[in-house]
């Protein structure tokens, strides 16, 4: 009967108890209540729980709501041993320690006296053990009576101490829990990284404090919502794929995309999702980290267009190109389609550059990109002027229209300054398979079309074919061996006498290259001197001429021959040098040459390019005491209007007017006059490519002064000019 009653007490007891750790009350209070329900049970007890302190191996925080409060102070600290009273002992053994007299008992020599003085008799201690039998503090019922326990009363405070043992490791685990928890929680506050968890839907359940510090977000703002609708259009498709693979698969996995701070405006981001397990292994959240990866993106994307596109034009540039190639030639070998390439070059750019400046031509450039893009989205920048287009699986018709469109497009003039410019271009198309199968030949041989298309001067496009690449071969070899000709001393000057009309005398020569090459030859200069222009090469060949020839002229005088001219030609190069007149200067100087007897020769291009600047330089030169030809004239655009303006002395007509005279009676007349026009303005005549007798005695009638040509001698070495020299007595 009475254990019914004592078992009613305790599961009620235990009930409130259980109640108390349930709603989450303090683990004092608990203990408290602990202590409170066994004495109220066991009559005439006083009850205590004492926690272990593990590092210093003692009893600490005493609840006992009915000790003295001088006693529980006294106790608390009391350390863990094999003599410590009924706890400390009871903590040392692990087991129920039973003290019937306080005052006899040898286990309490050290707190007998205290225990005593407060009328504690007797004390039975329990130790609370944990699920894995560690001490967790002791349990311990006083009399202040001298007195052994019944059975009974053993089981009740086994009974107390195992509720009491649940209680603390509840605590201690919820606590553990809490803690850990809260290490998480502050990680994911205090990182700058995004923490967030979706559920299987996509949709938020939780968001870290950088989505609002970095994409604006309020702390709640984002939650239920779904997390695709904050993600870039064009980025959905990727990430949908990525979360479908995560709940297919269960691994983690990665993605970049962008998702719109609150403002609108998008953040790239990288992140890796990965599944949240469940106790039971289920899975129904993911937890996503993701980094801003704005700035590398921005980075990647400065760096990206500086290597793939033009900073003056904005148009993708060569590189880029190349890349496109090569994919879309991939392509096409696939598709088994073909390619063209349409290759533009702008004709006479570079003069546009040479007479108005860089930055104007730079502008220039621009407008150009500009209006190639209004008719074709995809226009790439290869070079200075030069620009490709490339058309996938077309036919000869589509190229013809859109080399036709582009030509047209240049029919409009360009405004620039205060210049309406009139530009034309040359198109250069290779197609594959037919012109080659790979990128860089085709790109190759367009530009060789480009070149002949050139040659028209006019807007004109035209087809690659492999006689061109034959002649482009074999000016290339010319123009790698041009490039060593001077330090292998491989050019001679031969020199042409020119002779005065009347007295049948030689009383000039005119000083003229040749190229003398191991590989090829003797090369003309009709064939290099081009090159040498193109290349810049012409700039130390024509100084090397000019000093060569001076020597030459400066010996056959100091060797007594009658003093004659010598003429040098000047390539238009050469002539808008800077530094030409301190150039000639100094080779007179260094030949110890007297300028009267320096010819210069320039031609008709000279002039036409920029006539005051010539002028000026021509009467810089005229200033020094030399004087100055105007060669080949009538080939060009023979206007002799400028003649009038020019500081010149002696007038060259072309050979072909003196040739033309022999098959058209019109050709005389306009020979004839032209010598009296020149001579009319005071300069003297001179007539190239006098062949025959028949020539000499015409020109003689129409009172032209001198003549050159295969009649008298061809182009001679200098020994043999020599020969030439020693005879030509007055
Ligand atoms: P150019 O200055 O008009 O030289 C005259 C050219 O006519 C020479 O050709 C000469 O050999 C050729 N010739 C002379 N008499 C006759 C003739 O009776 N009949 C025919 N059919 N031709 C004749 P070459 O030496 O081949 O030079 C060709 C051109 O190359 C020169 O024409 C000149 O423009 C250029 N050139 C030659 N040497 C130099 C040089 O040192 N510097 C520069 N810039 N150009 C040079
Ligand atoms: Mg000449
Ligand atoms: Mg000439």
């Amino acid at each position: 009967m009475f254990k019914n009653t004592q078992d009613t007490y305790v599961l009620k007891a235990q009930n409130i108890i259980l109640e108390m750790i349930a709603t989450g009350q303090s683990l004092e209070s608990v203990l408290e209540k602990i202590t409170l329900e066994i004495q109220g049970i066991i009559p005439k007890t006083l009850s205590s729980i004492m926690l272990l302190n593990k590092e210093r191996n003692t009893l600490e925080n005493v609840i006992g709501p009915s000790l003295e409060k001088e006693y529980i102070q006294a106790i608390n600290g009391q350390k863990i041993g094999p003599t410590a009273g009924s706890c400390g002992t009871a903590a040392f053994r692990k087991e129920t320690v039973v003290v019937e007299d306080i005052e006899t008992d040898p286990l309490w020599k050290d707190y007998r006296s205290l225990a005593l003085t407060y009328g504690y008799r007797a004390c039975y201690s329990i130790p609370i053990l944990s699920s894995t039998e560690q001490v967790l503090g002791t349990f311990a019922i006083y009399y202040q009576e001298k007195r052994k326990p019944s059975r009974l009363e053993l089981q009740l405070i086994e009974a107390f101490a195992h509720l009491a043992s649940l209680t603390i490791e509840h605590k201690k685990t919820k606590e553990m829990l809490y803690r850990k928890e809260e290490q998480y929680r502050l990680v994911a506050e205090n990182i700058s990284d995004f923490i967030g968890i979706v559920n299987q839907y996509g949709f938020f359940e939780y968001t870290s404090q950088s989505h609002q510090t970095y994409l604006g977000y309020g702390p709640q703002e984002l939650l239920g919502k779904r997390a695709f609708d904050f993600v870039h259009p064009d980025d959905v498709s990727n990430v949908e794929q990525a979360f479908m693979e995560l709940v297919r698969t269960n691994l983690p996995q990665k993605v970049a995309y962008r998702f719109r701070h609150q403002t609108g405006k998008w953040i790239h981001l990288e992140g890796k999702g990965t599944p949240i397990k469940e106790q039971n292994g289920d899975v129904r959240r993911y937890v996503y980290v993701a980094r801003d990866v704005s700035e590398q993106k921005y980075n990647e994307e400065k760096i990206y267009r500086l290597a793939y596109y033009d900073s003056l034009t904005d148009l993708p540039n060569e590189v880029l190109f190349q890349d496109h190639l090569t994919e879309a030639l991939e392509a096409a070998k696939y598709k088994k389609n073909t390619l063209a390439l349409l290759y533009i070059d702008i004709n006479r750019f570079n003069s546009i550059n040479d007479t108005w400046g860089r930055d104007y031509g730079n502008e220039l450039l621009k407008l150009i990109a500009k209006r190639l893009t209004t008719f074709y989205k995809k226009v790439y920048r290869i070079s200075g002027d030069e620009f490709v287009i490339m058309i996938s699986d077309t036919s000869v018709k589509e190229i013809e229209n859109s080399a036709n469109t582009l030509i047209e497009a240049f029919d409009k003039p360009f405004s620039l300054g205060h210049h309406q410019l009139h530009l034309s271009i040359s198109i250069g198309v290779s197609l594959y398979p037919d012109h080659g199968k790979v990128a860089g030949e085709l790109v190759k041989n367009a530009n060789i079309a480009v070149r002949f298309s050139k040659q028209r001067k006019t807007s004109h496009y035209q087809y690659f074919s492999y006689e061109m690449s034959h002649t482009i071969d074999k000016r290339m070899e010319l123009e790698n061996n041009l490039h060593q000709s001077i330090e292998r001393e491989e050019f001679t000057l031969y020199y042409q006498p020119q002779i005065d009309i009347q007295t049948g005398k030689v009383i000039g020569s005119e000083a003229l290259i040749r190229w003398n090459n191991t590989e090829l030859g003797l090369v003309s200069p009709v064939d290099f001197i081009p090159i040498a222009e193109e290349t810049g090469l012409i700039i130390p060949i024509g100084k090397w001429v000019l000093l060569e020839a001076c020597k030459q002229q400066k010996k056959w005088l100091d060797e007594g021959n009658i003093p004659i001219s010598i003429s040098v030609n000047l390539s238009v190069q050469q002539f808008f040098q800077d530094d030409l007149i301190l150039t000639v200067t100094e080779i007179l100087k260094e030949t110890d040459l007297d300028p009267q007897y320096l010819i210069l020769e320039i031609t008709e291009t000279v002039v036409l390019k920029e006539i005051d600047q010539a002028i000026r330089k021509l009467e810089k030169l005229r200033a020094i005491g030399i004087k100055v030809a105007l060669d080949d004239f009538g080939t060009g655009y023979s206007s002799l209007n400028y003649l009038k303006k020019l500081p010149i002395d002696i007038v060259k007509i072309d050979k072909s007017f003196l040739h033309d005279t022999n098959i058209d009676p019109k050709a005389q007349e306009i020979l004839k006059t032209i010598i009296l026009l020149i001579k009319q303005l005071g300069l003297k005549t001179l007539v190239e490519g006098v062949e025959t007798e028949e020539h000499y005695n015409y020109l003689k009638e129409l009172h032209c002064q001198v003549v050159q040509g295969f009649l008298f001698s061809a182009p001679v070495p200098s020994w043999k000019f020599s020969q030439l020299l020693k005879n030509n007595l007055i």
